[in-house]
């Protein structure tokens, strides 16, 4: 048997059967349904609200609570993770975890369970094709905290049963409530299924592959907007591999994160808490040092003089730093203001003088960041070919 890079031998046809299973069971049921009873909008709603249930268990619960503990909650958000996530059979929180942490702490290496870098298909859905061959101690080191939680023992222990029970008779009983017991397995068990196990498999393949990288250069993982409505916002994968403890990834608010406003209605219920959000000049900073980055390796693809280099460097370094110094201003004017409008007594006019304090240090940094963008352009406009043309066009 042939041994790959990261202990799996191949094959595991348990794993093989059932997503190639799947998926043509979706497609022969729900043709077969719609030739039938044609098409049942019930049918597609009931598959929907599955989607979303179990999706959201999976990128809230697997992913940002267990895997990365951006937040915290209690038993009763716990149980919806552990019981809905156990709908989507993607293994137990306990395995899904642990090879999660070792694809953000070895990404695009032979130790990252699903390498983009051993080809789309394999980090798609070619990487559950192999068995697992690491011992209990290699595969769970670095998840004690999982280890040490009843719960997920509890979940690990009793995953087969769950799956078969959330993923297949509790579709095929709400189907039955509505009269359409067979037609509820079809759309709620194996089309839902099929779906949002492909969305995860994107996160791992298509967010490795298309899209820009505007948080890190030092891995694969791409900002992909397109993919986050798909995958409830899992898809803007650049900045959650550069902060992977913030429970965000679409960390704008126009960027369509809905396991993030999850965890937010969560938070509104009483049900989570101490979400982790990484500081607004650390994410600037991130950002910066990816476009001087860009910057300096465009200088070097070219063979740009010392000298230019040297005028460069110290435009965009004296560019970054008035950036950042308005970025904490801001911070700071921000955190002021919201104190002087919680403060009891206040009167109407501080309110005033530091709302207006406030909107000086938004225009300053909204100058700032006209200033810095300006620069990036004109030095991105600089030819390619002529290095003696740079020093005029910087
Ligand atoms: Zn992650
Ligand atoms: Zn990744």
């Amino acid at each position: 048997m042939i041994r790959s890079e990261t202990g799996r031998l191949p094959l595991d046809y348990g794993n093989i059967a059932f997503l190639v299973g799947t998926p043509l069971a979706a497609l022969l049921g729900a043709s077969w349904s719609v030739y039938h009873y044609g098409f049942v909008w019930f049918d597609l709603f009931h598959a929907i609200v599955w989607y979303l249930i179990t999706g959201l268990a999976v990128t809230g619960g697997y992913h940002r609570y267990y895997a990365h503990r951006s937040y915290e909650c209690g038993r009763p958000l716990q149980l919806y993770h552990l019981v809905l996530g156990a709908a989507a059979a993607e293994n137990s929180v306990l395995n899904w975890a642990a090879d999660h942490r070792f694809h953000h702490r070895f990404v695009d290496t032979d130790k990252d369970p699903y390498n983009i870098l051993r080809g789309f298909f394999y980090a798609h859905i070619g990487w559950v094709f192999y068995q697992e061959t690491r011992s209990p101690y290699e595969r769970y080191r670095n998840v004690p905290d999982l280890l040490k939680d009843p719960l997920v023992r509890w979940q690990d222990r009793w995953y087969p049963f769950l799956v078969v029970l959330m993923a297949f008779v509790a579709p095929t009983l709400v189907g039955a409530a509505f009269g359409r017991p067979l037609a509820g397995l079809i759309w709620g068990g194996f089309v839902r299924i099929v779906i949002v196990q492909h969305m995860t498999f994107l996160i791992n393949s298509a967010a490795h592959f298309f899209g820009p990288r505007p948080y890190a250069l030092d891995n694969t993982a791409r900002d992909n907007w397109w993919l986050g409505p798909i995958t409830f916002g899992e898809g803007y994968h650049n900045f959650h591999h550069k902060f992977q403890a913030d429970y965000r990834n679409g960390v704008r608010w126009y960027q369509f994160d809905l396991t993030k406003w999850f965890v937010l209605a969560m938070r509104g219920m009483g049900l989570a808490w101490r979400l982790k959000r990484t500081p607004e000049p650390l994410i600037l900073k991130a950002r910066l040092e990816v476009e001087m980055q860009r910057v300096e390796n465009r200088l070097a693809a070219i063979g740009a003089s010392e000298r230019l280099w040297t005028k460069i460097q110290s435009r965009l370094l004296a560019g970054r730093s008035r950036f950042e110094q308005a970025m904490r201003a801001y911070q700071h004017a921000r955190v002021e203001y919201r104190s002087q409008k919680r403060r009891p007594g206040a009167s109407g006019e501080i309110h005033r003088q530091w709302a207006a304090q406030l909107r000086h240090y938004r225009r300053e940094l909204s100058e700032a960041r006209k200033r810095w963008t300006g620069l990036i352009e004109s030095l991105n406009r600089l030819p390619n070919s002529s290095p003696q043309g740079l020093s005029s066009g910087a």
